[in-house]
Parts: C-alpha cells; structure tokens; sequence
C-alpha cells in the first residue's frame, strides 16, 4: 500500500519522510519509537520531591526567556501542569533550541531535577512535542515517542502525525502480508516471540511495557538470526564450493626440516595449529582459518608454516602486517629462518622509492618472489600476484572485513589465514569471525614469567628512573612510550621528541633513541635493527611499537600518561616485553588527575595479565564499537539488537541458523518459503561485503 493514501499526508509531508528514508508502508512501520512516555510514570510538578531522581514530566510552555549572546545564548523556558511550574534550562546553544518551543505548546522533559535556588530546574532535558499527543493518546497509557527527522519541523510533521498515520496501518487488514512472518513456527514457539505483525503493533502502541519488551525481543532475534544465516551460509559455501590450492607436499616435507628452521621446540597450541591449517590445506577447500592467541604465544611461527606450506607446493604466499615497523620484523626475521631454503622473499610497503617498487611488483607478478610481506600496499589494485596460494593477515583486528576481501580477489581462492592477538569476547567473535574456523593457541612458550606491572605515581619518578638505571646495567632494555595524544600523531610527536630529550638528559651514559611513525622507513627498520640487537638501552617511542614487534631482549616498559590509554592498547603495548627468559617489568605513570574509567583501566593492568579479561573489561568500558576501533569495518551493524547485551539471543540465532544450514533447508521446495525469500535479499549484500559475489 502507498502511504500517500494515507489521511493526512500532504506532499510536503511526504516529501519530509522521504528524506528520512521512509518511501513506503513497511518503512513507516520500521520507523520505531526513540522512547515512550509511559502516562502512568509522569509526575506532577508539584510532587516532585528528590532532587537528582531521573523524572518526566509534562506540561504548557509558559514562558521563554533568553539570555547572553547568540552563540551562548542561555534558554530558559517555563512549563507547568495543574501542580505547579518547573524551569527548563540550556546553558549552551539555547538560540538554536529555542526555534522548537513557543508559549503555549505543550511539551514532556525528561531529565534529572536540580535545586536552583528555590526552583526546581532541569538542565539539558530531553523533550516531546505532545502537540495533539493527548488526544491520540487516549487509547493507550504508554505513548510513543518517535525520533524527529531533520525535515520534520519544517514540514510541521508532528509526532502526533507519525501516531496517526502508523494507526492506520496498523488498522489495515492486510497488515499481515504487509508485514509477513518468516520465521518458522517451530523457532517462534519455542523461544516465545510473538508473530511479526503483532510485534509491530506492539512496537507503536503497546500495551504494557513488558509486551513492548516481548516485541523488541523478537526483531533483535531476527536480526541476528538473518545474520548468522548468511554467515553460515558463507561458511557452508566456501567448505562445499570453494576450491583452494591443494597443497599436498606439506604433510611429508614441512614436518621434517620446519622444526630445524625454528631455534626453539614448538608449544602445543603452534603444533595443533599447523596441524589445523595442513589439514585445510589439503582438503581441496579454500582455508579460511582464524589464529587466535594472546600477545607473545608465538603466532609468528604459525604464519612462517603456512607460507611456507604455499611455497613448497610452488605457490606464492604473502603475509600482511598493518605497520610497517611490524611488517619490516617479519621481513627481517622470514629472511633469516629461510636463509638456508632457496626462498626469494621481498618487501612491499608504503614509500619505498619507485625504482625498488617497480621491481618488487614485476617480482611479484612474474613469480619470481615467493614470499611477499609488506603493508596495506599489498592490498592495492598494482599488486597482481603470479599464483597467490596463502594469505597470512597479521593482527588482522587492525584490517577491515572488506580488506580480506580485495585479498581473496587477488587470486583464485588462496588460502586464508588471519592471526589476532586482541583476544575478542565471544559475542563479538561469533558476529566478526563468524565465517572462520578457529584454532587457538593458549599457552605461552615454557620459561616466560608473569610481568609484574606497577603504577606509579609522579612523586615516584625518581625511584622509576632509579630502576631503569639498574635494569640497563643488568643487560636489560627498555621501551619508554609516550602517549597519544587526540589521536595526532603530530602531537604525539612532540611530545615523544621532548620526552626523548629529557630521558637523555637523565641518563646521559645510555644510548636512547627515538622511534615515531614519521621517520622515514628505512631508517625505522634500522634503529628497530639495532635495538634489537642491543645496541640500545633506551627506545623512546610513540605508540608505532604497539603491535607485533617482538625484542625479546627488552623486558622492562615505561608508559607515560598511562591514563590515555584505552585498555587494549596497554595490553598489546605490555605485550612488547615478557617475550623473553627476562623478567618484565611494566610501569605505568599516570597523571595526577586520572578520571575514574582511567583508575578501572590502570587497575586492570596492575591486576591481571591475561588477554581475555582485559578484552573483557574494555568491552564492557567502552562498547563493541570503540573496542575494536573505527578501522573495523566488518562489524555488522544491528539496528536493533546489541551483541553485548542480546548475547544469548545471538547464541540462539546462531544454533538455529546452523541447525537449518545442516539440514539443507535451502534446497528443500515445500519448507520455509517465506524464509527463503526474505533471506534471499538480505544475503545479497551480505555476499558482496564478504567478496563471494
Ligand atoms: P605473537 O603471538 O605475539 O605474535 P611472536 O610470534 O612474536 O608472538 O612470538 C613471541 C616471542 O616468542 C618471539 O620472540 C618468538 O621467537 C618466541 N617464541 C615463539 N614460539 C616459541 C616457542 N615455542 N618457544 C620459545 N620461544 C618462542
Ligand atoms: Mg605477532
């Protein structure tokens, strides 16, 4: 049905809700409420008691006073029930909102009550037009309340319309093929979610705050649930379709001379790993295997197998890392375990000078090179590759899903390896890493001891300096960081290279040198060099060195505003030392004043050293989306559900998903046709994101 035949829709309105996105009925219907005005839960002006309580309430607008200057302008606005009167206030930007109110509207706050003076105020509060609300209203207690559009306030389009409109739908006859169910019965009956029109009535116009719960229940079920469907889909596909290179040679020969390249005896978690990634790797499929191992397990030796697996096998293999510093370590460090192999391994990352980046990519595509590893820049359109077989993605929590997938278009269905350090929640691995195996590697290599990590506080510093003195004469190396600072690296600069100095000061017979993302690569590589060859006492760094770099050696770290970092963060810079027979030491050195998120963080660090509780914790401080930072773009963005919080509906979503998957309900012609169709779309985009299409 069009809603322009809806009463009262007008083409400016129209017009309004087409900028919103809203086209047709089901859009309009998907439109859902911001929040809702419970009538029962409205308080009277003149009874509110407790200040600091979170209250609604509603009323006319009385009076509206101004006052400063534009831009700072201060709005105060009068609004009173029957009871009494109560003053709204905005401090800041009160002349923008002051277009919304005029004397005489009637309106609903939400906020928490202040005492100002003798007045109760409440600044900042949230508001509802209720212009007609009351009248609508009357059919239900519990009213809903819809985000305002941009567009809406010019069109006049008032909640009350939205009401209206969504009423008639819902009235609507038809309101179930409009909005027809598709998940089974079978599913729906078990966990209790009420049909799909129903839901949507009970979305607009509950009947109970629980009904309205039920409701939500059942979308965040299906999102999840549409979800893991097209990724048990894309599972399934590649298992059953998807050819990857037979890499047969890799039983009889890796096991014998791997070991010898490597100086140390493989822990168990490397062993099963290998032995995963060789089994994918002759089954004729196409591997798509996700190495997970907190910081230091040794996932490096892992990757150096598989490539090598390609190699032997006369394909191509490349390892992708997201800094360069990472990126030129695991150049240096194949170089040197392959020394012995006939193996021609090149470099490719960003600002390499023409002439040597002309030649490594006519390498590359005519074979010469078997081994590629570098940066981003083995991802971009120039890099054709001979026979590409493996793919190793390092730390691959820093690339985004659509980056994996511009890597498989670079051949013919290479195997697929992706190795990740940021140990992810489960919830979040189940929505990320759902079209992965995983194989995990636990358990650190024997001899290393639990880093004991310090705060300590600026009044400290002396004695801090005190220790770095003695742990250098002892042999040993430190890492000194510096802070980030608003994500600039410019700024970060600054002050890496004022701290630098300053530490240069205070030990003026140790050799310290300065590492930040400016330097020019080459150079980079040569201090990272002979830092690790102990040339260096002291590193003084940005945050450049946070993932991967691997200087045994160096087991003392020092961080500096150890307050301005999120959590993760301090765990995978920590994770720079400890990798070794040393003793690690890590001293966080916060500022004076630490906000109160920042006290849990260092608290965190102090406390535990393992990866899962860390990730854990910083989950729950900062949300999935800050977590794993704006570069992960493969995060699926749910309108509705949260994988946090809905983590047993996810769960759910998934063992039905899978359950269908198994029992081939796609190719059956009389079973959930209505599933199957719905699917069908949502898969599409899914597809593409994924790069099957
Ligand atoms: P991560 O898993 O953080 O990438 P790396 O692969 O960089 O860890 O390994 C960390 C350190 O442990 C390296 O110095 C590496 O040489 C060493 N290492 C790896 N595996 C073993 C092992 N089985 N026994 C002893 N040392 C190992
Ligand atoms: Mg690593």
């Amino acid at each position: 049905m069009k809603i322009s035949k809806l009463k009262g829709i007008g083409s400016i309105k129209l017009n309004a809700l087409a900028k919103e996105g809203i086209h047709c009925a089901q859009d309009l219907l998907f439109f859902f409420p911001r929040r809702y005005l419970d009538r029962t839960n409205v308080q009277k002006i003149g009874q509110l008691r407790g200040v600091g309580e979170k209250v609604t309430v509603a009323g006319t607008i009385s009076q509206i006073s101004e006052q400063g200057f534009k831009a700072k302008k201060r709005l105060e606005i009068v609004v009173k029930d029957e009871t009494g009167g109560l003053k709204a206030v905005w401090f800041k930007g009160g002349y923008y909102i002051k277009q919304r109110f005029k004397v005489g509207q009637k309106i609903a706050l939400f906020g928490t009550v202040k005492q100002f003076g003798r007045h109760l105020s409440i600044a900042h509060p949230e508001t509802d037009d209720l212009h007609k609300i009351s009248d609508l209203a009357d059919f239900s207690s519990i009213v809903a309340i819809y985000p305002s559009g941009q567009h809406f306030h010019k069109a006049r389009l008032y909640n009350s319309d939205i009401q209206n409109w969504i009423t008639q739908l819902l009235n609507q006859s038809c309101l179930d093929s409009l909005i027809p169910e598709f998940i089974p019965d079978y599913i729906r009956r078990t966990y209790g979610f009420p049909y799909r029109a129903d839901a949507i009535r009970a979305i607009h116009t509950p009947s109970s705050q629980e009904a309205h719960k039920q409701a939500l229940r059942r979308f965040k079920f299906e999102e999840f649930f549409l979800f893991q469907l097209s990724m048990e889909r894309i599972h399934g596909e590649r298992r059953k379709a998807k050819i990857g290179p037979i890499l047969k040679k890799s039983i009889p020969n890796t096991r014998l001379y791997f070991d010898q390249l490597i100086p140390f005896k493989l822990t168990s978690g490397q062993r099963s790993a290998l032995r995963d990634i060789n089994d994918d790797v002759r089954s004729g499929r196409q591997m798509n295997r996700l190495i997970q191992g907190d910081v230091g397990v040794g996932k490096t030796v892992v990757a150096m197998g598989a490539l090598l697996m390609a190699v032997d096998n006369g394909y191509q293999g490349a390892l992708v890392a997201p800094t360069e510093i990472l990126a030129e370590q695991h150049f240096t460090g194949l170089r040197k375990a392959f020394s012995e192999l006939n193996i021609s391994i090149r470099l490719l990352v960003g600002g390499q000078k023409t002439g040597l980046r002309r030649d490594v990519l006519t390498d590359i595509e005519g074979g010469g090179c078997n081994i590629i590893v570098g940066t981003h820049a083995v991802i971009q359109k120039e890099v054709h590759f001979h026979n590409l077989g493996m793919v190793v993605i390092d730390e691959q929590h820093r690339f985004g899903v659509q980056q994996r997938a511009a890597l498989l278009h670079k051949a013919n269905n290479p195997h697929i390896l992706v190795m990740s350090a940021t140990p992810i929640p489960r919830s979040l691995a189940m929505s990320l890493y759902a079209d992965l195996d995983i194989s995990k590697i636990k358990g650190l290599p024997k001899g290393r001891k639990t880093i004991r990590t310090a705060i300590r506080s600026e009044k400290k510093r002396a004695d801090v300096y005190h220790f770095i003195e003695q742990e250098i004469s002892d042999g040993g190396q430190i890492y000194y960081i510096y802070p980030l600072i608003e994500e600039s690296e410019v700024l970060d600069l600054k002050d890496a290279t004022a701290g630098f100095e300053k530490i240069r000061r205070r030990f003026p017979s140790a050799r310290v040198a300065l590492l930040h993302g400016r330097i020019k690569s080459g150079e980079k590589d040569a201090k990272m060099q002979s830092f690790a060859k102990g040339e260096i006492d002291i590193l003084v760094s940005t945050t450049v060195v946070e993932v991967g770099v691997d200087v045994p050696n160096a087991s003392t770290m020092i961080i500096e505003h150890a307050e301005r970092f999120g959590l993760s963060q301090l765990h995978q810079l920590r994770g720079r030392i400890g990798r070794g027979s040393r003793q690690g030491y890590c001293i966080l050195i916060p500022d004076n004043a630490v906000s109160k998120s920042g006290a849990v963080r260092l608290k965190t660090m102090e406390k535990t050293t393992d990866g899962f509780e860390i990730a854990e914790i910083d989950l729950k401080l900062r949300g999935p989306g800050d977590f794993l930072g704006t570069k992960q773009s493969g995060l699926p963005d749910f309108k509705f559900a949260d994988i946090i919080q809905d983590q047993d509906l996810l769960e759910t979503a998934k063992n039905q998903a899978r359950e269908l998957m198994l029992r081939d309900f796609l190719l059956s012609e009389q079973e959930h046709l209505e599933l199957k169709q719905y699917f069908e779309s949502y898969y599409h985009e899914k597809q593409q994101l994924y790069g099957l299409a």
